[in-house]
């Protein structure tokens, strides 16, 4: 079975051990994987993944172009890499940056609310979002207690606005929001991603959520380096979900966002 990660995060080696740190801060948690593109791939090809969504968020907008040149760079040398570059709500000129993401044959934008502080449905990423619709797909962080930049609510704004932006709502639409992403996503037209959620939700929550946006929608990830490809595999295995649908979180929708299938 062929399996793609569809949200995985890497650094460049001299800066990766504290960017790994800052995440485990950032959440509170114990990181075991070094978050290097080697490191990615060793640990998810021992673990059966063929294929990772690759990308870095900027957190202040003079890092996206080096970012943008490092993902281009990393999915130059590993054939297995689909490239998402990064964008920032204060830069000056997006559209510059949207041009070179599409110059390197980059796949789609990665966009992190809550640590680029910015409030999703923000008047000031119109634009973007308007250059972006029916080019590039977004992958969105969606969801956390502590914030509203990305509460589901601004995610259902933005997809009423913008009919033809393609979006990956990751962590089931609201990292430690699920019922209300379900609440606000549920008739929207936008995928959602397994990512750091299984192993909060419960097996028989997860299970039913993936039944009620429906197995098309869906997209496993893992958000490397917070956890490893294996614990993340065996969680959606362990779900008791059908062949068809496993196919289609672990690649066949990820193949038809990208364009491929
Ligand atoms: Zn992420």
């Amino acid at each position: 079975m062929e399996i793609i990660d569809f949200h995985a995060h890497i650094y460049p080696e001299k800066i990766a051990e504290n960017a790994v740190k800052g995440i485990g801060s950032f959440y509170s948690i114990k990181i075991d994987c070094s978050g290097t593109a080697q490191d990615l791939i060793n640990k998810g090809e021992e673990s059966g993944v063929n294929r990772f969504l690759v990308q870095s968020v900027a957190t202040v907008p003079h890092q996206v172009k080096s970012i943008n040149k490092f993902i281009a760079d990393e999915c130059e040398k590993h054939k297995s890499f689909i490239g998402f570059g990064t964008l920032h709500p204060e830069l000056e000129a997006p559209q510059e940056d949207i041009e070179e993401i599409i110059s390197y044959g980059l796949h789609g934008i990665k966009l992190h609310p809550d640590t680029q502080h910015f409030n999703m449905d923000d008047p000031k990423m119109f634009p973007i979002y308007d250059m972006i619709q029916g080019r590039l797909p977004v992958l969105m962080h969606c969801g956390d207690y502590r914030y509203t930049y990305s509460h589901p609510k601004r995610l259902k704004r933005v997809l009423e606005n913008f009919p033809k932006l393609t979006v990956i709502a990751a962590h089931f639409g609201g990292w430690s929001l699920w019922d209300l992403a379900l609440e606000y996503l549920l008739d929207m037209n936008c995928y959602v991603d397994t990512s750091s959620s299984v192993m909060f939700l419960g097996k028989t929550r997860a299970k039913e959520l993936i039944r009620l946006y429906g197995a098309d929608r869906v997209v496993f990830g893992t958000d490397y380096p917070m956890w490893s490809a294996r614990e993340s595999i065996d969680e959606i295995l362990s779900l008791g979900l059908n062949d068809d649908e496993l196919e289609k979180i672990f690649a066949g929708n990820a193949l038809r966002i990208i364009g491929e299938r």
